[in-house]
Formats: structure tokens, C-alpha cells, sequence
């Protein structure tokens, strides 16, 4: 006997079978009972969610040959539900928008609708795909959807809504249908496979779910093609292997190395996946989803229902959640999502994922801009105003010639940018503006990074608020301040907060926080 793929073969039959649609088919079975079914339906919703198998399920309730008169439980073994089962019965007629979306196909259908059906109550034409149809075509149906005869129902189902008229859409009733949970999926597999008697391991069941994206028919699909290796208990490692996902164990390994600010391990972590065969674009789309998971975990705790885990993923996720803030989070999955753009198109995508990577794992060692900012409008000085959040421009920014990094262990990032002139290396805390605009720092190297960044910043606005009474060592800020004749004093505090944004060191600074100041204080 010919093998029936499973989403034909579990096809729902009844109003109580559907799964994941429950209002739609009690609606239709509300309007069933009264007597008040519609002309003409449109179901929409994205592939496999059940639009056609709830047609059928309509069509066999409207003309099942076992009761009277429509009913809500159609026998299914009569002629005439066993003929709509299979899609070729006589008088629900089942059309391909897609195949038959031309004047000639719906002028034929017009010709037809006023014959009375052969054997059974209605004529029924269920058009999958009615968004394909031309304009013509919707020109031509418009005149028998406005006066149907009374023996006649369409049943449209798109999943393109927006693509089929509003005069179309205005005569039918219609129903949206959901994207199925993995969770119901999650079941229905189940039952399936018992029914089947294939072995199978429980942590195979929500992950292949959760693959579908809310198609039941994708679900079966997927669990069709596990079942084709031939391979017994069928397994989570075996769905990731089949289809060349990424270890989940090795994708939470690699989140956990980053969690630890761990960099050897990380980069390890990253090798350990790459040569398992798994290319950079996937590991980035497995750590925004797990980084999701831990997101939602950090958030709402590990045991709410918006996570859709087995019940060892969910402690794992509590686990590793504890590893991160929600902020670091939220940072990691917005810089993922560009980065998987950038690696698209790049040559350099392994270089680009393990920069980023350690950019996450080593996240402590660059500034944390809240801090600053709190700490700068807590200043007299002046107050920053932050324009967006911190991204990648904010570590890419090519940096001056001397610039190097400084920490003693190696890690240094940009956020120890200072210059190297020897002429200026007397004094230890000593700051000054250096040509290019550069900040010049000697202070003691073992500041960290943040502690750094931010005294930079306020020594920057309060040496340029001091005005001209200190000695300058660099020779143009000399000159500029030369230029000035008014003490600062006397000027407004629009006038300061001018000069002091147009002055390039601040500029630079501020470049590099991408803030601007939003207001200078007078003094007291
Ligand atoms: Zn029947």
C-alpha cells in the first residue's frame, strides 16, 4: 500500500478534531446550529495552520448524505464525505487559485454555479489561493458573490488577505487563523507517533514544534522525513543533525563561556561549532533565539509559559539567565541581528562573529554608558543627553595613529585610548588636548576602563570651563585660547555650551559616546 504522508493521513475530520483553531470551528458550528451559515467565507492565516481542513470539515457538515439536513457532526464514512475527504467529490468543488486564476476559469465557474448540485444539499467552491487571482477574475466572481443562488457556497482561503479585494472581502465573512503553538503541535505529534508506535525521546517533541513556526503541516513534514532515516528512538540530537542545525548543547556551552567572561573559551566554544560544519550565519540565529530564551527568562522567570522548553532547557536557561543582565541581553540580541546581516555579505564572517563574541564576553572592560551619564548629570559641569543606545560605532570607530590600548592584561579595548608623546609623560595625571583632537591621558594605568572613560570626560568639560588662567603644554589649544578674549565668566551659558561642543577634543569624546550636552550649568 502507498505511503500516505502524515498530514494527509491525520488530517482533522471534525469541527472537535481541529487543533489550535478552537473559536473558529465553534463559531461555525454556532452558525451551523442556527442556521445561519454565510455565502461565502475567507480564511486567511500562513500555510498548514488548517485553512483547507477546516473547509473541508465546513463543506462536509453543509452536505453530509447521513443527516437531514447540515449538521455539525458529518459522518464522515457517506459518499459523499468520503469524496470531499479526498478533494474530487462532485459537488464541492475544490479550485487552485494559483493554476486557474484567469477570466476564462471563473467565467466557466459563473456558467456553472446556477446548475443545482448533483446529490447532495450545496454546491460548494473552496478556491485556495483566491489572492492569485487576477483582477478580472475578482471583477468576474464580484457579480455572483453579490446574488449567489441560494444553493451555492464559497469558501476562499489566501494567505495573503492583503491581495484580495476589499469588495471581495466585504461579502465574505471572515476568519483569521492563528499560527499554532508549539505546545499544541507538541501534542499532536505526540499522539501521532503513539498512534504510529515509533519510539521516540520526549526532548524531541517541543524542539520539532517549535521548528514548524505554527504549521501543523510543516510539523508533519519534518517528522516524515526524521521517520524516513529509519532511525529508532528518534531524538532531539538526531532532528539537529538531519537538519544541520547547531548542537543546542555546544550553542549552550559557547552562551555559558561568554556568561563567564571567559575569551579562550569562548573563541573555543566558536571552533568546537565551526568545525562541526555549522556556518557562522546559523550560530548567530541559534543565539538570538537561546539569547531570547534567557531574556525572557531574566525578565519573567525561568517558568513562564512564554518559554517554549523541555523541562531540562528551562533549568538550563534559569541556570545561564543568572550569567547575564537584562540590558547585556537586549544589547547582545540587537548586535546578533545586525551582525547576521554584515556576516551575509562578508568574506571575514568567522573574524567578524568572534569579535563580536568577545565584545559580549568581555563586556565589563567597555564602558557602560548609564553610569557615565548618571555620574555627568550628577556633575556641575554640564549634563549629557543621550541620543540612542550604545552600538557597534561605538567600538568601531577607527581610532587616531598613536592611539593604543593600555590595560596591563592585554584586553585593552578602545574605551584606554591614549596618546603616546614622550614630551608628555612627566606629570601622572596630567590631561590635556592633543592635535588631532585626541583626549591625552597619563594617569595611573591600573584606573579601570570605565573609572577611565568617565573622569576623561568630566576633566575635558571642567579643564575647558577653567578658561584661560591655566597653562596649556599643547601648543593649538595655547593658540586657541588666545583667540578668546572674554573670560568664560562672562559669557552665557548657551555661548559656553556652544564652545563647548565646537571644541574638537569634546567633540571627539562626545563622537565617541555618540551623546550630546544638552545644557551648561553657570557657575555659582
Ligand atoms: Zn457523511
Amino acid at each position: 500500500m502507498a505511503y500516505t504522508v502524515l498530514a494527509r493521513k491525520y488530517r482533522s475530520q471534525t469541527f472537535d478534531d481541529v487543533v489550535g483553531q478552537d473559536p473558529i470551528a465553534q463559531t461555525l458550528k454556532n452558525a451551523i446550529k442556527t442556521g445561519r451559515v454565510a455565502h461565502a467565507y475567507l480564511f486567511t492565516g500562513t500555510r498548514g495552520v488548517g485553512k483547507t481542513t477546516m473547509a473541508r470539515i465546513l463543506a462536509k457538515s453543509l452536505n453530509c448524505l447521513a443527516a437531514d439536513a447540515p449538521t455539525i457532526q458529518p459522518c464522515c464514512k457517506c459518499e459523499s464525505c468520503v469524496a470531499i475527504n479526498a478533494g474530487d467529490d462532485i459537488d464541492v468543488i475544490e479550485i487552485d487559485g494559483a493554476s486557474n486564476r484567469g477570466i476564462d476559469n471563473i467565467r466557466e465557474l459563473r456558467q456553472n454555479v446556477i446548475y443545482r448540485p448533483a446529490r447532495c444539499r450545496f454546491k460548494i467552491y473552496i478556491i485556495d489561493e483566491v489572492h492569485m487571482l487576477t483582477t478580472e477574475s475578482f471583477n468576474a466572481l464580484l457579480k455572483t458573490l453579490e446574488e449567489p443562488p441560494s444553493h451555492v457556497k464559497f469558501i476562499f482561503a489566501t494567505t495573503e488577505p492583503n491581495k484580495v479585494i476589499l469588495t471581495i472581502q466585504s461579502r465574505c465573512q471572515r476568519f483569521d487563523f492563528n499560527n499554532i503553538t508549539a505546545p499544541k503541535i507538541a501534542g499532536q505529534l505526540k499522539s501521532i507517533l503513539k498512534q504510529e508506535k515509533i519510539k521516540y525521546e520526549e526532548d524531541l517533541v517541543l524542539p520539532l514544534a517549535k521548528m514548524a513556526n505554527g504549521s501543523m503541516r510543516d510539523a508533519l513534514s519534518l517528522l516524515d522525513r526524521l521517520i524516513s532515516t529509519g532511525t529508532e528512538p528518534l531524538s532531539a540530537s538526531l532532528l539537529e543533525e538531519f537538519l544541520g542545525c547547531p548542537n543546542s548543547e555546544k550553542i549552550w556551552n559557547l552562551i555559558a563561556e561568554i556568561g563567564s567572561s571567559n575569551a579562550a573559551g569562548t573563541l573555543a566554544a566558536v571552533e568546537d561549532l565551526i568545525s562541526g560544519g555549522v556556518s557562522e550565519v546559523q550560530i548567530v540565529d541559534s543565539l538570538i533565539e537561546y539569547m531570547r530564551d534567557l531574556m525572557v527568562a531574566k525578565s519573567a522567570g525561568a517558568e513562564t509559559e512564554l518559554l517554549v522548553l523541555t523541562a531540562q532547557q528551562r533549568k538550563r536557561a534559569g541556570e545561564l539567565a543568572e550569567k547575564f543582565d537584562v540590558a547585556a541581553l537586549i544589547y547582545n540580541i540587537t548586535a546578533l541581528e545586525k551582525l547576521r546581516w554584515t556576516i551575509k555579505n562578508s568574506d571575514t564572517a568567522r573574524a567578524l562573529l568572534e569579535a563580536s563574541l568577545l565584545r559580549f564576553a568581555l563586556s565589563e572592560h567597555f564602558l557602560n554608558v548609564d553610569q557615565l551619564l548618571s555620574q555627568l548629570q550628577a556633575s556641575p559641569a554640564g549634563t549629557i543627553k543621550k541620543k540612542e543606545p550604545m552600538d557597534e560605532r561605538f567600538i568601531l570607530r577607527s581610532s587616531p595613529p598613536q592611539v593604543r590600548a593600555a590595560t596591563e592584561n592585554g584586553r585593552g579595548t578602545m574605551d584606554d585610548r591614549r596618546v603616546t608623546k614622550g614630551e608628555h609623560q612627566a606629570s601622572p595625571v596630567r590631561r590635556s588636548f592633543s592635535e588631532d583632537g585626541s583626549i591625552e591621558n597619563q594617569e595611573k594605568p591600573q584606573t579601570t576602563n570605565s573609572e577611565h572613560r568617565e573622569s576623561s570626560i568630566e576633566n575635558l568639560v571642567s579643564a575647558e570651563q577653567a578658561g584661560a588662567g591655566q597653562e596649556k603644554a599643547e601648543p593649538v589649544a595655547s593658540e586657541q585660547k588666545q583667540a578668546q578674549p572674554a573670560p568664560n565668566r562672562l559669557k552665557t551659558s548657551s555661548q559656553r555650551k556652544n564652545e563647548l561642543i565646537n571644541h574638537p577634543a569634546v567633540k571627539t569624546v562626545l563622537m565617541g559616546l555618540d551623546a550630546t550636552i544638552c545644557g551648561v550649568e553657570e557657575d555659582k
